[in-house]
């Protein structure tokens, strides 16, 4: 990984490297530049109006600098350069009243010898000519902070933490070493550089993950011969009707799939996935009580604690009350959890639903037969890993509610094989999907107040906590201000988000679930799981920064119970490709398509939407755009884990079981 330490920076920029989580060499060289500005000379004759230009030059003083309100100035000044004399205007740069000597001006041509400059540094442009880097940032950490730290690293001798590729790819493809393109990525000099650079970057992320992928396919078919579970179906038969509702033939359809695979010899390893409220956990209860009826115990891990109490309550009204059903949280008292482990060990619980702290090395099965995992796209190949650990030959079973196509579960995630739960049973409701390009909650308010009026409670749905978020989003504080000044002082709202402690969240659920609270605004924390009859109106505001899937995840929320769901999607964009997205949304239903869609319009470098989307996130390849790389590497990584023993390929293979700065999916 590399320690930051040989840069000898000062602890105030480690600090600042620390908060953007970068905290190792590899971490800050894998930080690769979101994009790129290029620098030209153009000379003036093709200077067109409208269109970006660099010129350097001299000051004409004075320059005359109007205060527009607070922050707000404009400041306007002659600039002498080789071409002639420019009027150049600048907005909030007061102090470029200080530059003496020549500066290199940025900006765009307004005609006429007129320039409205957006940038300016202090140096001759032909020393600024090129392609230079353009960081992601967080608030303390600048683009010169990151440039200055990354330019320190780049030349280290020892980048000894970087595995270079098995030489026989290297030069089958003609690749760059790694180093080398870690190097053009920064630092490119010239298109066909940086080409490169990317191109073998995309080819490593590719190839490191499939390698992994690969190995632990290969060890699974190892242990091939699973534990078959001994049970008969029968007693599962009979238990049916005593759950509160009559399986669909797509639920039956897919049960049976799962409890073939439990009673194979074969180990399973399926994706059951089924939209939102398809009713995947009750697939999940029959799997478990088939699992019980052989005598193994089950696990099942979720992404949240609010999930996890949801599931644990859930599980107990469809297995019968024999199962013994446990909750494991990391937020539990200590004491509590020693007697929940004592008795797991010795199989004393049938069940333990729990978050991550299920991985933990002291949690230890007596004699654990599945692991299920729900919205298992959270989980990345690690944790599945250790998991597994957990007992020899566990069947798994991952839920996702956003579905993955087809081509791409192949590619992604190996061995994989698929149950899809294709049919709404009867209890869904119609969710109305509307449109508003509009960020203000005036115009909706009277359709909110006779919502309300109806005994509905609503969601409204917030990108930020705060409102010093670099974006400038809409934060639940002041969208929480707004709604209480617009609605009346009888209408009680709550605010839900990621910062609260998971006993205030679950207050704040449980005021929502009982009925006491009718308006919540909140972050994406209620994407999943939570169930609120009542609350079927949800207003989303910046919609156009969520990913589709996770739109959809969110409207998901609403048309649970008796009565059709309202979604309101509020965005101020103006963009056509992000007004497109949510035309989607309105046009179907159908989270198979949206996925789809979802992955053809997403751009690499969005922002939100990653990590819910449901496929692994990377850092520069794009699942879609770079398909053929990721066949190609998917090919290569198969070849290499056939002959692993082989020294060529030994040192990558290990290299990428370890953990990295470039495995962004775990
Ligand atoms: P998800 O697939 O999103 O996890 P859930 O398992 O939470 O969905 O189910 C959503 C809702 O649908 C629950 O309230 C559940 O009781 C209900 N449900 C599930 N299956 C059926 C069915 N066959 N008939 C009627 N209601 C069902
Ligand atoms: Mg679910």
């Amino acid at each position: 990984m590399g320690n930051l330490n040989v840069l000898r920076l000062s602890s105030k920029m480690i600090e600042k490297l620390h908060m953007a989580q970068l905290d190792s060499l590899e971490d800050l060289l894998r930080h690769y530049p979101s994009r790129y500005e290029t620098i030209e000379d153009l000379p003036f004759d093709q200077w067109k109006k409208g269109e970006r230009i660099s010129i350097e030059g001299q000051i004409i003083y004075p320059v005359r600098t109007n205060r527009i309100k607070g922050k707000l100035s404009v400041s306007r000044f002659m600039f002498q350069s080789r071409n002639g004399l420019f009027n150049v205007t600048i907005f909030n740069r007061p102090w470029i009243s200080n530059m003496k000597g020549i500066i290199t001006i940025f900006g765009r041509y307004d005609g006429e010898h007129s320039i409205t400059a957006l940038q300016y540094k202090g140096q001759p442009l032909s020393t600024l000519i090129g392609i230079h880097p353009v960081y992601r940032i967080t608030r303390d950490l600048t683009q010169l902070d990151l440039q200055k730290v990354i330019d320190k690293a780049l030349p280290l001798r020892d980048l000894a933490f970087i595995e270079e590729f098995p030489i026989d790819l290297k030069t089958k493809y003609k690749l760059l070493s790694i180093k080398q393109a870690l190097k053009w990525i920064h630092q490119p000099s010239g298109f066909e550089e940086l080409k490169q650079a990317v191109r073998t970057l995309k080819y490593e992320e590719f190839l490191r993950f499939q390698t992994k992928l690969q190995f632990d396919r290969h060890e699974n078919s190892e242990v091939q011969a699973g534990k078959m579970k001994l049970f008969d179906r029968r007693t599962i038969e009979h238990w049916m009707p005593h759950l509160p509702f009559t399986l669909t033939d797509a639920q039956s359809k897919v049960l049976n799939e799962i409890l073939n695979d439990l009673q194979s010899t074969k180990r399973m390893y399926r994706l059951l996935q089924g939209d939102v409220g398809s009713g995947k956990t009750v697939i999940a209860a029959l799997a478990i009580y088939a699992t019980h009826l052989a005598h193994f115990q089950s696990a099942v891990l979720v992404p949240t604690e609010i999930l996890a109490k949801q599931h644990y309550v859930t599980l107990k009204t469809y297995l019968p009350e024999s199962i013994r059903i446990e909750l494991l949280t990391a937020s539990m008292p200590a004491k509590i959890k020693k007697d929940i482990l004592e008795k797991l060990a010795h199989h004393e619980i049938d069940v333990l639903v729990g978050t991550h702290a299920l991985i933990s090395e002291d949690v230890k099965f007596a004699n654990c037969g599945l692991v299920v995992a729900d919205e298992q796209h959270r989980f990345g190949v690690n944790q599945r890993r250790l998991l597994s650990s957990k007992g020899e030959k566990v069947d798994f079973l991952l839920m996702s509610a956003t579905p993955i196509p087809r081509t791409m579960a192949n590619v992604l995630f190996g061995d994989l094989e698929i149950s899809t739960i294709d049919q709404y049973h009867q209890s869904r409701q119609k969710i109305h999907t509307q449109l508003i390009n509009d960020l203000d909650l005036k115009g909706l308010i009277p359709q909110l107040k006779s919502f309300l009026q109806k005994d509905q409670q609503i969601y409204v749905v917030c990108p930020a906590i705060d409102s010093d978020n670099e974006l400038e989003l809409n934060d639940v504080n002041s969208v929480y201000k707004t709604l209480r000044k617009l609605l009346s002082p009888e209408i009680v709202i709550d605010t839900l988000h990621g910062k609260l402690s998971t006993e205030a969240k679950e207050t704040v659920l449980k005021r929502f679930t009982s009925g006491q609270t009718q308006v919540l605004v909140t972050t994406t924390v209620i994407e999943v799981g939570v169930n609120v009859l009542k609350a079927n109106v949800m207003v989303i505001y910046d919609a156009d920064r969520f990913g589709l899937s996770q739109l959809h995840q969110l409207r998901g929320r609403v048309g649970r119970g008796k009565d059709e769901g309202y979604c309101f999607l509020l965005t101020e964009s103006e963009e056509e490709t992000a007004l497109a997205r949510m035309q989607v949304l309105l046009e179907t239903t159908d989270g198979f398509i949206i996925a789809e869609k979802d992955l053809e319009l997403r751009g690499p470098g969005e922002i939100f939407g990653l990590k819910q989307s449901g496929i692994p996130s990377f850092l520069i390849a794009n699942v879609v755009l770079d398909q053929n790389i990721l066949l190609t590497a998917l090919g290569d990584a198969k070849m290499m884990i056939a002959h692993q023993a082989d020294s060529l390929y030994k040192a990558w293979i290990e290299d990428c079981l370890l953990e990295h700065s470039t495995q962004l999916l775990d």
